[in-house]
């Protein structure tokens, strides 16, 4: 049995080797590193892959969030509403643009953000929300899509661990997750769903105006060269990383199968196990499991992780702190705020491999640890 682990790049570099080994040649003899037609290309098949008009690549998935918000005029000062149980750099870049992060409580069995959690904390500065599909699932963009309606605020789709999922509406319309809102960003981080191999990041948008911007604020400012409209940054995709991309989104859709039946196959044998509970899919979206996320009672977490360890096997936890307890977050929220959904999540979840290269005797061995580990208890 393989060594196993929480994503197995190398193997599933091996598989698509001849690919994408020719495709990175390609653009080395092209020598047209930035910039490069690929990108392009790469940023036209996401376009037909999403079902949406402009896709704007960029660095990295934080880059992408910082674009967004940088594209829709704020002021310093004004709210955007984000969940506290995510990965930092959803929070990270309000601040970053002297916004002010106003972190929220989640759906203790979605992991996700609601519309009912997000009402109350709208005040007549929220400008923004920035809800997060995390582990690989849609959050209730519908309900959130109305209260944004509601109260004229844009909403940001972080969709950084989502992307291929899929949300469907009242009235039947399917949309991809990234889509939805006003502007949707991802990352291409190698142990993303869709992983590049190094950084990289895009944006989607159906608006051409908001489009426009992100494209300009990405490229420092400017849609003439030289000529400098508004402040902006230096945010590429390089043509490598493009070129890499554009073959692995070929097989998103099968990395997202084959996830999906390790979770169902997780799923079936953890189901008698009292002491853990499964993670709920939201009932009106797909899931692609960026990570399969399962709660245990808090007493037995680390004594699990431990036992899993010694046995070879990695379990992670995303994520461990509220970011309201972050350090960097501080000047946010008064020393005693607490959110008990949130605190709970981050005392009980816990994160098993799942990847597309598991071999089944590997799962099994997986399984059979964590059924033994019960066992014994
Ligand atoms: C990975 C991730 C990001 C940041 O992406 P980078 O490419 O690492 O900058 C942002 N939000 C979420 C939810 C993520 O999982």
């Amino acid at each position: 049995m393989k060594n196993i682990q929480m994503v197995d790049l190398k193997s599933q570099y091996n598989k698509i080797k001849d690919q994408i080994d020719t495709a990175v040649i390609q653009t080395l003899e092209s020598t047209s590193f930035i910039n490069g037609p690929i990108v392009k290309e790469f940023a036209d098949s996401l376009e037909d892959y999403l079902d949406v008009k402009h896709v704007i690549p960029c660095a990295n998935g934080t880059d992408a969030l910082q674009i967004a918000l940088m594209a829709l005029s704020l002021k310093p000062g004004d709210e955007v509403i984000c969940p506290s149980f995510t990965y930092v750099a959803t929070a990270e870049v309000i601040s970053l643009l002297s916004l002010t992060p106003v972190m929220t409580d989640v759906d203790p069995d979605t992991f996700n953000i609601t519309a009912d959690i997000i009402r109350p904390h709208i005040t007549s500065k929220t400008k923004a929300i920035v809800p997060v599909h995390l582990y690989g699932q849609s959050s209730d963009m519908e309900g959130i899509m109305d209260l944004a309606k509601e109260f004229g605020l844009y909403v940001i789709e972080d969709n950084a661990q989502a992307i291929g999922a899929k949300y469907t509406f009242r009235d039947g319309t399917v949309k991809n997750t990234g889509t939805i809102g006003h502007i949707g960003t991802t990352s291409f981080f190698p142990s993303k769903n869709l992983g590049c191999y190094g950084d990289g990041g895009a944006m989607f948008t159906n608006d051409d105006e908001i489009a426009k911007n992100l494209k300009m604020i990405a490229n420092h400012g400017q849609e003439v060269r030289y000529y400098h409209k508004v402040t902006g940054c230096n945010s590429r995709l390089d043509s490598i990383q493009a070129a890499i991309l554009n073959i692995k989104l070929n097989h998103l859709d099968n990395y997202s199968f084959l996830r999906n039946i390790m979770a169902k196959k997780y799923d079936e044998n953890f189901l008698e196990i009292p002491e853990l509970s499964l993670p709920k899919r939201q009932f009106n979206s797909t899931h692609v499991f960026h990570q399969y996320t399962l709660k245990v009672i808090p007493e037995l977490r680390n004594s699990l992780i431990e036992f899993l360890k010694v046995n070879n096997i990695p379990a992670m936890i995303y994520y461990p702190v509220p970011l309201y307890k972050q350090e960097a977050f501080s000047s946010f929220v008064n020393s005693d705020f607490e959110i008990p959904n949130v605190e709970k999540l981050c005392s009980t979840v816990f994160s098993l491999p799942i990847h597309t290269e598991i071999e089944n005797s590997s799962q099994d061995y997986i399984i059979q640890k964590v059924t033994e580990f019960f066992n014994k208890i």
